[in-house]
């Protein structure tokens, strides 16, 4: 088994963060990725390395389509610069963070109009406030916000009993804007809760985290709702564990999260996976060697995460 440890800077700061680290390795079937965050630890990061196992040694379920849709990210920037981005991203849906701390809804409305603006009407426009509004204000957020035609609104609360309870708010009051579950499925036994109490319309899955590609087709199945497959800010290797995902699904009614690599300074492939025409292929990949020389982590860092591999080994 060949195993490498990587470190790669981020051209922006995301979840906290400016470099990205984590293993590839290979195995019979090809390679895997496990890069659960450093904040991420015991019992959670098990499923992350189950993941990267099973794209090394098992590879992948048979493919049911060959392109998979991918959205462009806009992060809380200006309306001129949101535009942009749409634009030079080629991508026909476009998901647009929202709430950000001291910002205020006006800012949303303004980003908002420019993304719809950028796309045209038949463009979809999807927006994430990752859990930043308190529930006293969401439903009425988003009446405004439906003004744009929402594809849908990602986890605009944080606890997932709060969601279900928007979700009923926003029926009642016959404000059409469909919720995602993001956050609210994090670990194993959460997608269970979030069918239970009727909190989303969406699901949000990303591979790693929930333990691997099959157990994530068991899971869409189980939840009997639309799922969007979104990447753990991962190299090609990871972003392919998704690409997989993608291409098994029954159906894949919208555009995938998986248009990642753009934030990277760096790859362990030849060829990255960023999307042409808002649309990424579902190749082979393997780490090349020259490219993964250039981006190996320091000593320390190697030896951190044998341990972390140690640590998630069940
Ligand atoms: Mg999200």
């Amino acid at each position: 088994m060949a195993t490498h440890v990587f470190q790669i800077g981020l051209r922006t700061r995301f979840r906290g963060i400016t470099v990205r680290e984590g293993v590839v390795f290979s195995g019979d079937a090809g390679w895997g990725e496990f890069s659960p965050f450093l904040d991420y630890a015991g019992e959670e990061i098990v499923p992350w390395l189950q993941a990267a196992r099973e794209a090394a040694d098992l590879g992948f379920p048979a493919p049911v389509r060959d392109r998979i849709p991918v959205n462009c990210t806009v992060p809380a920037v200006g309306p001129q610069q949101a535009h942009r981005i749409v634009v030079e991203s080629g991508c026909s849906t476009a998901k647009v963070k929202v709430a950000e701390k001291d910002q205020a809804l006006a800012d949303d409305l303004a980003r908002v109009e420019a993304v719809r603006d950028a796309l045209g009407p038949d463009g979809r426009v999807r927006i994430d406030a990752n859990g930043g509004w308190p529930l006293d204000e969401a439903a009425d957020n988003l009446r405004q916000l439906g003004r744009f035609d929402l594809e849908y609104a990602e986890q605009p609360v944080m606890d997932t009993e709060d969601l279900a309870r928007l979700r009923r708010d926003l029926a009642r009051r016959g404000i059409d804007v469909p919720i995602a579950a993001d956050e609210s499925i994090r670990r194993s036994g959460d997608p269970e809760r979030v069918k239970r109490l009727e909190a989303a319309d969406v699901a949000v899955l990303k591979v790693q985290p929930l333990g691997g590609v099959r157990r994530c087709l068991q899971l869409a199945e189980d939840l009997g709702m639309p799922v969007v497959v979104s990447s753990a800010l991962e190299t090609s290797i990871g972003i392919r564990m998704g690409l997989a995902l993608a291409a098994a699904l029954p159906e894949l009614p919208h555009a995938c999260g998986l248009n990642t690599l753009r934030l990277f300074q760096d790859d362990v492939v030849t060829d990255s996976l960023v999307a042409v025409d808002g649309h990424l292929p579902v190749p082979d990949v393997a780490v090349d060697p020259v490219r993964m020389a250039a981006c190996s982590a320091p000593t320390d860092r190697v030896e951190a995460w044998a341990l972390r591999m140690a640590e998630a080994t069940r």
